[in-house]
């Protein structure tokens, strides 16, 4: 995968995107690229696991208890290398194409909205 830096390159491979920790991933909407940190509480695919052993605990205490499961952050600038995401977008046009469509999946957009209505 070519990114802009190796810590990105780290956080993008099969050991970090999907798995509990952080991840960095980018996905396009409407056009719009969006370039994510993503931190997860566990692993992807054991989200129901976590939200059912959550709520066992909460019953039995008889108090609410929360969690997230996982979050992005969005970013202009690369936290490692100061690298501006849009321009190296724009001058590595393979490697964004690559990082979106491995980042297809893993994370959770907003429904899209009907222009009809
Ligand atoms: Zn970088």
């Amino acid at each position: 995968m070519k990114l802009c830096c190796d810590t990105l390159v780290t956080l993008s491979d099969d050991e970090h995107v999907g798995r509990r920790g952080c991840a960095f991933l980018v996905y396009e909407l409407g056009g719009i690229p969006f370039f994510v940190l993503q931190f997860r509480t566990v692993d992807q695919g054991n989200d129901e696991r976590l939200v059912g052993a959550v709520r066992a605990e909460s019953n039995a205490r008889g108090s609410t208890m929360g969690t997230r499961i996982s979050q992005e952050v969005a970013m202009r600038f690369c936290p490692f290398c100061g690298t501006e995401f849009k321009k190296w977008a724009r001058r590595n046009p393979e490697g964004f194409r690559a990082i979106v469509a491995k980042s297809v999946g893993h994370v959770e957009l907003p429904p899209v909205r009907s222009s009809h209505g």
